[in-house]
C-alpha cells in the first residue's frame, strides 16, 4: 500500500511572494515554501518586519527555479518550511525536524547548528528534533520508509536538496536552516484520508508556531568572531580526578562508586555513568567491599572515618591543591588558631575543609561576615580560601579581615588555585573585546559560576552554558564578537561544540587571547598506578 505525504496538490505558480516586509526594513528572515498552504501557514505566524515568505511551488523543478529568483526586499537568513513524511516510528503528526544535513541521495548538504533551533523550538512548547532529510522525486512509499529510515534519514520531503542546492551554488553565504513539520508518520498499513487531514493540519499549526522562532533565529545570523579564552577548560586536578575513575573502572571493572559528582560538570558525569561509575550522595549508599571514588572537592575526616570503618576499597581524587588547604587548616587548628575559612557556604570543598578541625573553624563569605566575627583571640586568627573562589572578591574578603585582625597568620601560598586565577584573568581579556561572554561550565561548578561574574562584573553580559543547546539565540542578536571559555570543569569537546553551532548562524572565526599557558600536572594515586 502507498502512504502518502498528505500535502495538497494544488498547482501555485512558482513566482509568488507572501511578502510582509516594508521596503525600508532592515534584512530578515525569507522563508522559502513550497505550498501555498504551507506559506500561508507560515505567514500568520510571522511577527517581525522585514520577514517575507516565498512559495516555491512543488517538486524539486519548480523548487530549483523559485530559488533562482530573488525576493523584492533583502534578507538576512533563509529558512525552507514545510511538511513532510516522517521516517521514525516515534516521530507524530506536529512534530518538527530540525535537518542537521539534507540529501537527495547523491550530494549532502551539512547544516551545523540545527541544535540551537531545536532547543528555540522546544522553548517555545513545540516538539521538535534534529536529524537527517533526505529529498525524494516521488511521493514515499510503506517500503521506502523503512529503507529511508534505515539509512538513518528522520524525514523526508520533495523540495529542499534543490532548494538547497540552487542557493548553495548562488554563493550568497547567508545561513540556512530547515524546518519541516511532520504530517505523515508512522509505518502501518496507511492512515485513513481522516487522519492524513488531521496530520495536514497539525503539521501546518507546528509550522505557523514555528514562524517566530525562525525569526528570532534569523534575527541572531550574521558573521561573527569567537574569541576564546586561553587557557580555559580542564585543568590538571579535574584531569587527574576523571583518570582515576576512568583507570578504576578499567581496572577494577564496574560498577565503582564515586561520593558525589567527581567533578561538577553534568557531561563527566553523564559520561562516565554510562561507563559504569555509580554517584552517590552519602556512603550508605555504597555495599559492602565495594571500592568508591572520593571526588576532586575533597572529603572531610569524618568521611573517611566512615569509609575505613565500613572496610570500603577507596580511592582519593582529592585535588592535591585542595588538600593543601585540608593541611592547612589542621595546621593552623594545632597550633590553636581559629582558621577563618573565607568560602561559599554549602560547596563541597568547603563542607570537607571545614570538617578538618569543625571546633576552630568559622566559614566567612563576605565582609559583612568578618564585621560580625568574634575570636577568643584576636591574635591567634588565620584566614583559609576556597580554591575556587573569585579573585577579587576573596580578596575584599581577606582585606576585611586583616582590618580587624591585624595579626592575622595566612597560608603559605596562594588557595585561590593556578586554574583558577589563570581563567579568570582569561576571561577578563576576552570581555574587555567582546559584546558577549559565554562560559561553559555547569550551574554548580563554583570557578565556572565565577566566570561570569567575572565578565558581567567587566561589563560585559555573560552566561553560563552547559552545552551549545542551552544558548537562547536572542542572546546573539546584534552580537558580532562572542568571548567563548570553559570551567576548570568543563571539557574542551563542549567549546568545539558551541563554535559549531554558532557557524550554524553565519561564518565564524576563531581567535585565540592566550593570557598564559600551563603545564601542572598531578600523579595519580597508587591504587591506579599501572
Ligand atoms: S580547579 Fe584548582 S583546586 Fe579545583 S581541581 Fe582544578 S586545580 Fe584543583
Amino acid at each position: 500500500m502507498t502512504e502518502a505525504i498528505p500535502q495538497p496538490r494544488t498547482e501555485v505558480a512558482a513566482d509568488q511572494f507572501e511578502d510582509s516586509a516594508p521596503a525600508s526594513a532592515k534584512p530578515g528572515l525569507l522563508v522559502l515554501a513550497p505550498l501555498r498552504l504551507e506559506a500561508n501557514a507560515v505567514r500568520r505566524g510571522l511577527t517581525r518586519p522585514g520577514s517575507q515568505v516565498l512559495h516555491t511551488g512543488m517538486g524539486a523543478t519548480r523548487a530549483r527555479k523559485s530559488a533562482d529568483k530573488r525576493p523584492p526586499h533583502p534578507f538576512g537568513a533563509m529558512v525552507v518550511m514545510g511538511t513532510a513524511a516522517g521516517l521514525s516510528d516515534d516521530l507524530s503528526p506536529g512534530d518538527l525536524v530540525v535537518a542537521t544535513e539534507v540529501s537527495d541521495g547523491e550530494t549532502t548538504v551539512p547544516l551545523p547548528g540545527a541544535g540551537l533551533l531545536v532547543a528555540e523550538l522546544r522553548r517555545a512548547g513545540l516538539t521538535a528534533r534534529a536529524g537527517r532529510v533526505i529529498t525524494v522525486q516521488k511521493l514515499v512509499k510503506s517500503s521506502q520508509r523503512l529503507r529511508l529510515a534505515a539509512d538513518g534519514y528522520l524525514a523526508a520531503d520533495m523540495e529542499t536538496a534543490a532548494l538547497l542546492g540552487t542557493i548553495r551554488n548562488t554563493g550568497d553565504g547567508r545561513p540556512v536552516a530547515v524546518i519541516r513539520a511532520v504530517s505523515d508518520a508512522g509505518f502501518g498499513p496507511g492512515l485513513a484520508s481522516s487522519g492524513l487531514i488531521r496530520g495536514g493540519i497539525a503539521a501546518l499549526r507546528s509550522l505557523r508556531r514555528a514562524a517566530p522562532v525562525a525569526e528570532k533565529w534569523a534575527a541572531a545570523c550574521r558573521e561573527r568572531t569567537v574569541l576564546l579564552a586561553g587557557p580555559r577548560s580542564f585543568c590538571a586536578g579535574v584531569e587527574r580526578a576523571i583518570e582515576i575513575v576512568e583507570r578504576a573502572l578499567e581496572m577494577r571493572g564496574a560498577p565503582v562508586y564515586v561520593r558525589k559528582q567527581i567533578v561538577h560538570n553534568t557531561r563527566v558525569v553523564s559520561d562516565l555513568e554510562q561507563r559504569g561509575a555509580v554517584f552517590v550522595d552519602e556512603l550508605d549508599e555504597v555495599p559492602d567491599n565495594a571500592t568508591v571514588v572520593f571526588s576532586a572537592h575533597g572529603v572531610s575526616p569524618a568521611v573517611r572515618d566512615d569509609a575505613s570503618g565500613r572496610g570500603l576499597s577507596v580511592i582519593d581524587a582529592t585535588c592535591p591543591l585542595v588538600s593543601k588547604v585540608h593541611a592547612e587548616a589542621r595546621r593552623f587548628a594545632r597550633e590553636g588558631y581559629t582558621v577563618a575559612l573565607i568560602g561559599h557556604a554549602g560547596h563541597e570543598e568547603v563542607e570537607g575543609t571545614l570538617g578538618e578541625a569543625p571546633s576552630s573553624t568559622v566559614l566567612v563569605q563576605t565582609a559583612e561576615d568578618v564585621a560580625k566575627l568574634s575570636v577568643d583571640d584576636p591574635a591567634k586568627i588565620a584566614y583559609l580560601m576556597q580554591t575556587t573562589l573569585a579573585i577579587d572578591e576573596a580578596a575584599d574578603v581577606a582585606g576585611a579581615l586583616r582590618d580587624k585582625f591585624p595579626q592575622m597568620r595566612a597560608p603559605g601560598s596562594d588557595d585561590i588555585c593556578y586554574a583558577t586565577t589563570n581563567r579568570q584573568a582569561a576571561v577578563r581579556a576576552v570581555a574587555a573585546e567582546a559584546d558577549l561572554v559565554l562560559v561553559a561550565g555547569s550551574a554548580n561548578s563554583s570557578n565556572s559560576v565565577r566566570l561570569v561574574e567575572r565578565s558581567q562584573r567587566a561589563g560585559t553580559p555573560a552566561h553560563l552554558i552547559d552545552g551549545a543547546t542551552d544558548i537562547d539565540v536572542s542572546w546573539l542578536e546584534g552580537v558580532s564578537v562572542v568571548g567563548l571559555t570553559a570551567g576548570a570543569s568543563a571539557p574542551p569537546a563542549v567549546v568545539t561544540e558551541i563554535i559549531e553551532a554558532l557557524s550554524g548562524l553565519g561564518t565564524v572565526t576563531v581567535t585565540e587571547r592566550v593570557t598564559t599557558t600551563e603545564s601542572v600536572q598531578f600523579g595519580l594515586p597508587r591504587e591506579v598506578r599501572r
